[in-house]
Order: structure tokens, then sequence, then C-alpha cells
């Protein structure tokens, strides 16, 4: 499921997380050469992605999860 992304924080071991507007935690880890993700590392990078959409795959597992309630 696509979630807009509010803001960003670090956790313990300083690496990006993206706050989506679901109240899910996502990494968004810049870690060559596996995972291109520059634009995490610098502040002006990370607001030009507030508002951007990011697939949430908790959201997608909880909804898995809940196949046939209501
Ligand atoms: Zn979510």
């Amino acid at each position: 499921m696509q979630q807009a992304i509010l803001g960003f924080s670090q956790d313990e071991q300083g690496h990006w997380v993206a706050q989506l507007a679901c109240g899910h935690g996502r990494h968004v880890r810049h870690d060559p050469p596996w995972t291109l993700r520059e634009w995490v590392t610098t502040e002006q990078g990370r607001s030009q992605w507030v508002g951007r959409l990011l697939e949430c795959s908790k959201c997608d597992a909880e909804q898995l999860g809940q196949g046939g309630a209501a």
C-alpha cells in the first residue's frame, strides 16, 4: 500500500526511517552498492521526499492478516 512520507527520523544505529502517513516507519538506508539513496543523507534531499509516496509493506501485511474481517 502506498503511503505519503510525513518526515524522517533516525534509529539508534543512525539509519534513516521515513515516517509514513499510516503511522508506520520504513527504513530508507543508503547502503551502496546495493541500495543507492544518497538523497537520504542530506537535509535537502530528505525534504524533497516529504509528501511523496512509499510502499508500506507493514500495511500490506496487516491487510493480509485481516482477511475475512468486517
Ligand atoms: Zn503502513
